[in-house]
């Protein structure tokens, strides 16, 4: 493909635009990356780093930054609310798979601080407070309109990479559908220091506790524990934010006569969609921009990141005449059924295992649990899709 302009844009500075902006950079692309907000946003969403992608990150560098700000957590637990612990799988089994056999417990907001500043230290172009309002391609160029502090601007270049979230502008002035369907309720994020392994000595850093009522997700990060719930369709997110509400939960999971110190509280509408395609001519959509799923599985940003890396390695070899054009080609088809058959599969999976109401499927549900775990072969195959390097082998990203 004819270059006229010698440029990347990535639109939008989160994890995944702001990894993408810095593998094409490192690859010796001139790249702008635009992003709306005025600088890196606290974000109480992904805090979960799988094996394979510590693995893939380490090129970079971002993996030695990930595990400088992070917390390693080699068990996860599948528990039930009134049964305590059911399931406990010990990822050091990957040891052989992977050189990071655990999860990384760490903040996406800290990734992204760290991706900032490496594109400073390189002299990459990011422009903040820029809006993307539309675009235009042809054969050979894509225009943006950016709103930018100083008004409306035009920037011009030969590939755009989408990844500006879930509610992409990209996505939807590419023409691209965003199939699938939105959970009725929403999903209750709160911090608090509590020590929560103190006052339950069985559980540890990350634990999926089943209940047909009120699920939870209690996961432990750098200075504090995470607890993840649903929020009843019936009430508004704004009420679910409410402090008794928030204390109402935390005392539900774990009662203590003082109320808790909630440090960080937000709430978040849930979405299962996969984009129709991931690319027209000179756009591509990476990350949430082209494909959302709950979080019970901790592979969104994962799979993002996942995404970055294909494609960025793909325009390096096409950009330096490594590879033809039709290198390009193969990022949907490698990319977008993960998205399908792993991410969302699995992610759908876990959420029916956590809520599940119907007291007969349940009891099954828990006793499988428990059998699978306790039978090392099968335990083991479970993590490595767990893990997502089940889904990473099956699209040649990792041996
Ligand atoms: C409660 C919760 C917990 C989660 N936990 C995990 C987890 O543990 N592990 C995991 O893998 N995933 C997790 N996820 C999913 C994860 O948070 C997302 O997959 C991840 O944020 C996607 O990154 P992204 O860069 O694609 O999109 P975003 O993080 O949404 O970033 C998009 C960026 O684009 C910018 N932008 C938007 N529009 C424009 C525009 N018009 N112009 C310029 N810039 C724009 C935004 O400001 C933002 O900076 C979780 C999600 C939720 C809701």
């Amino acid at each position: 493909m004819r270059r006229k302009h010698d440029r990347v844009i990535v639109v939008g500075g989160g994890p995944v635009g702001a990894l993408a902006a810095l593998l094409v950079a490192r690859a010796g692309i001139p790249v702008t990356l635009i992003e709306r907000e005025a600088g890196v946003q606290p974000d109480y969403r992904a805090s979960t780093f799988h094996p394979p992608t510590l693995d893939l990150l380490e090129e970079c560098g971002a993996e030695a930054a990930l595990l400088r700000m992070g917390l390693v957590a080699p068990v996860s637990q599948f528990r039930d609310r009134r049964r305590g612990k059911i399931a406990e799988f010990d990822f050091s089994a990957l040891a052989r798979d992977t050189r990071h056999p655990y999860r990384l417990q760490c903040e996406q907001f800290k990734l992204v601080d760290w991706l900032y500043r490496e594109l400073a230290r390189i002299g990459a172009s990011l422009l903040l407070e820029h809006t993307f309002a539309g675009l235009r391609q042809t054969d050979d160029e894509v225009r943006i309109e950016v709103d930018a502090p100083g008004g409306r601007r035009t920037l011009a270049c030969d590939f755009l990479i989408g990844a500006d979230g879930g509610r992409s502008r990209v996505r939807k002035a590419a023409g691209i559908a965003f199939e699938g369907f939105t959970f009725p309720e929403h999903f209750l994020v709160a911090g608090t220091r509590h020590d929560f392994k103190r006052h339950m000595p069985d559980i540890c850093s990350v634990n999926y506790t089943a209940d047909p009522v009120e699920w939870y997700l209690l996961l432990e990060i750098p200075d504090m524990w995470r607890v993840i719930t649903p929020v009843d369709p019936a009430v508004e997110p704004s009420e679910a934010m409410k402090e008794q509400r928030l204390q109402d939960s935390l005392q539900n999971l774990l009662p203590r006569p003082e109320p808790y110190e909630i440090l960080v509280k937000a709430v978040y509408r849930v979405h299962q969609r996969v984009a129709a395609t991931y690319r027209k001519q000179r756009v591509f959509l990476a990350g949430d921009a082209a494909h959302l799923n709950n979080p019970l599985g901790g592979m969104g940003l994962n799979g993002g990141i996942h995404d970055a890396l294909s494609l960025c390695a793909r325009l390096a070899r096409v950009w330096h005449g490594a590879a033809p054009d039709a290198e390009l080609d193969g990022y949907e088809p490698q990319r977008r059924p993960e998205a399908i058959n792993a991410i969302s599969a699995i992610t759908e999976r876990n959420k029916r295992l956590m809520e599940e109401r119907d007291p007969v499927v349940r009891s099954r549900n828990l006793a499988e649990m428990a059998s699978l775990a306790a039978d090392p072969a099968r335990a083991y195959r479970y993590m490595l899709d767990a893990s997502m390097i089940s889904s990473l082998r099956r699209c040649g990203m990792v041996a």
